[in-house]
């Protein structure tokens, strides 16, 4: 088997990897024992996780680590360990819907706003016919109802779960339930059922081939200035704290 090379940047775990290598990876993981964890953090995640050493180590523990983001290319380029594109987490997402519809796999959509789960589990069974939809649950929820969650993803018999809770929250509970999750592999997607629900509109082919996705996203949801603000502060701390810091594992 194949071992997918690291970097770190502002000491935060990234795989060197482009989406070709990152679907061979986990097409080779997903029939192993175990939940394959594939996280798809962007420089604002990388960002926080920085100053944050339980989401370092939350982020560490996945058996992918996705850059999705243009931020992270320009840092990788910047700390000498340059990454050849990046893989977006509703892009790598597709990529697996379309494995799971090829073998014969089921899906659970958990997350995002009640009913929006539903209707992308309808826009993606439009375009994938092939693919088993185990169950579909709400991203808003009691701590004490996490548990119930479980056992309805387990009971579901769904093979993957895909978690759009949010950054960090759906990394979180993938990580929490590792152990007790019966299905083989799962992703955190952020606003992803948003977009296949038509809820939200992507990206223009534009602003996605220039890497501008993040300011269509602001133009679209202005309220998002805070979190779109950290992109200009990661890449400073990238050029400040320079390439000692930085490494392949
Ligand atoms: N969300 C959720 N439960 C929560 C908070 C957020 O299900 O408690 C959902 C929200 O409805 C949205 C998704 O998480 O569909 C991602 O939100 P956001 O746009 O903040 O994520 P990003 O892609 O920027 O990480």
């Amino acid at each position: 088997m194949t071992e997918n090379k690291r970097i770190t940047i502002l000491g935060v775990p990234v795989d060197l990897i482009d989406k070709e290598a990152a679907m061979a990876r986990f097409e080779e993981l997903f029939p192993q024992p175990g939940v394959t964890a594939v996280y798809t953090p962007n420089s604002e995640i990388v960002e926080n996780a920085s100053h944050d050493p339980a989401l370092k180590e939350l982020i560490n523990s996945a058996e992918l680590i996705i850059p999705d983001g243009i931020g992270l290319v320009y840092a990788s380029r910047f700390v000498g360990h340059p990454l050849k594109e990046r893989v977006t987490g509703i892009d790598f997402l597709e990529s697996i819907i379309a494995y799971l519809a090829d073998h014969g796999k089921s899906i659970y959509f958990f997350g995002s706003k009640p009913g929006v789960a539903e209707k992308a589990a309808e826009k993606i069974r439009e375009k994938y016919p092939a693919l088993r939809v185990a169950g579909t649950h709400d991203g808003y929820f009691k701590p004490e109802e996490e548990p119930a969650i479980v056992e309805q993803i387990n009971d579901s018999g769904a093979d993957f779960l895909c978690v759009a809770l949010g950054a960090p929250k759906q990394e979180k509970f993938i990580y929490d339930h590792k152990e007790e999750l019966k299905v083989h592999g799962a992703i955190g997607v952020g606003g992803s059922l948003d977009v296949w629900s038509g809820d939200l509109k992507r990206a223009p082919e534009f602003y996605q081939k220039h890497g501008l996705e993040w300011l269509y996203r602001f133009l679209q949801q202005p309220a998002r200035i805070g979190r779109v603000m950290k992109l200009p502060v990661f890449m400073l701390k990238v050029m400040f704290q320079g390439r000692s810091q930085e490494g392949l594992s």
